[in-house]
């Protein structure tokens, strides 16, 4: 019986990856982890929260507010800095990389996740890590997630341990049609949020969000290349 903890933020991505374990290793043997780490709304933890409930799985939200905003940080703890694709200021734009980036999170939450789920038995860290989101973290690529499934497997003495990356291929319009094929669309589209804005007043055929933000206009972009309208006659 393998047992998995999954990084589960309650946007579309970690929603998806959420299923994905369940129908993996089973229900009983998940556990969904969210990490509040000073975002600049509580909308994503609330919906996790939601997302866990009507999945039935175990939620767990670990705190690691003090120590990521204390670290460089960037727009997404930062309410003062513009969410930007490239940022024009600071060291995100010394690198071209989105305001949104925080340098070590994924870092971060990997070893935190570990050495939550290691301890409880749970040899897979599944994570919504995606190469091909627009982004372009550099910790959402594919050497960082296998240099750290080494280093974690070393570092707690786990030698089975692997990170699960099922999204890492993936485009937005793929993970929208995976979710359909696990039977999550309508969750998904419903519960889970992914707008930098944390605006959850307007309802789109992609789910609630500002329609405007990167995060917003990807997710819809993926939506509407998996799900294309109908031609009018
Ligand atoms: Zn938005």
């Amino acid at each position: 019986m393998t047992k998995a903890v999954v990084l589960h933020s309650g946007g579309q991505d970690s929603t998806t990856c959420l299923a994905w374990a369940i129908r993996e290793y089973g229900h009983d043997n998940v556990t969904a982890l969210s990490i509040e780490y000073g975002q600049r709304h509580h909308v994503e933890l609330e919906q996790a929260a939601v997302i866990c409930d009507a999945l039935g799985v175990r939620a767990v939200e670990l705190r690691l507010r003090d120590l990521l905003g204390d670290l460089a940080g960037g727009a997404l703890t930062d309410p003062e800095r513009a969410v930007q694709l490239h940022a024009t200021d600071g060291w995100q734009a010394d690198h071209d990389l989105p305001s949104t980036f925080i340098p070590g999170r994924n870092l971060l939450f990997f070893t935190a996740a570990a050495a939550y789920g290691i301890p409880r038995g749970c040899e897979r860290l599944v994570t919504g890590v995606c190469e091909a989101d627009r982004a372009g973290y550099p910790d959402c690529r594919a050497g960082f997630v296998d240099a750290a499934e080494e280093a974690i497997a070393l570092a707690m003495d786990t030698p089975n341990f692997l990170i699960d990356a099922p999204l890492l291929e993936l485009d937005k319009a793929g993970t929208w049609l995976l979710a359909e094929t696990l039977g999550v669309l309508g969750l998904v589209v419903e519960q889970s949020h992914t707008c930098y804005q944390g605006d959850r007043s307007k309802r789109y055929a992609w789910g609630y969000g500002c329609g405007e933000c990167p995060a917003c206009t990807e997710r819809a972009t993926g939506f509407g290349l998996a799900f294309p309208m109908p031609v009018q006659q």
